[in-house]
């Protein structure tokens, strides 16, 4: 079970940037459905694996990929907002800022026309990207598409056609099946004890 963040600020902080109304909207009626919704999900998969009833996997999983990264997302953007005191990025920040942007305002230009072509309901981040080691701004179109947002990858099967096809047709099962006896649990114990 997982519980709501509290804000951080009073409802009416944000004014006149961000509304009151538009506040208490977003953050007690839909942030908390994710909440909610993500319990839910959670309950629901628990009671799967106690049944050893896995016929709604799909749908368990695809709904706890997308409340769980609504809570995420929606946090990062509650705790990345405050009210309209001063503040900048600090100096390691600004420094890598510079190194990958060119400067502050390149950064800022990219993060606003980003952001305004963000199709439909969607997502606009600033990331750090470890594999580039480097900060990079990616939109996010359906955010359940990453899965779980800050999560951390431990145990990876690749089910991509490529991945199987040559070897096992269209059994994935077979594929599945096989894989579970190439898993290297040094490399996944590593992973875990490092998360
Ligand atoms: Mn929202």
């Amino acid at each position: 079970m997982i519980k709501k963040i509290n804000l951080e600020y009073p409802l009416d902080s944000l004014e006149p940037y961000y509304s009151r109304e538009t506040l208490n909207i977003h953050y007690n009626t839909l942030y908390a459905g994710y909440v909610d919704n993500t319990n839910l999900t959670l309950d629901k998969l628990d009671k799967a694996r106690k049944e050893r009833n896995f016929e709604n996997i799909k749908c368990l999983e695809k709904n706890l990929s997308f409340f769980a990264s609504g809570v995420v997302l929606h946090e990062l953007f509650f705790e990345n907002m405050g009210p309209a005191i001063p503040s900048s990025p600090d100096l390691k920040l600004m420094e890598q800022i510079n190194k990958d942007f060119g400067n502050f305002e390149i950064f800022k230009e990219q993060f606003t026309e980003s952001s305004k072509v963000v199709e439909a309901s969607g997502w606009n981040l600033l990331v750090w990207v470890p594999r580039l080691d480097k900060l990079e701004i990616i939109q996010c179109e359906k955010h359940q598409d990453l899965t779980i947002w800050n999560s951390k990858p431990i145990l990876v099967l690749d089910m991509w056609e490529h991945s199987y096809f040559l070897q096992y047709k269209a059994n994935r099962a077979e594929y599945i099946k096989a894989f579970w006896n190439i898993v290297n649990w040094n490399n996944v114990n590593k992973r875990f004890k490092n998360r």
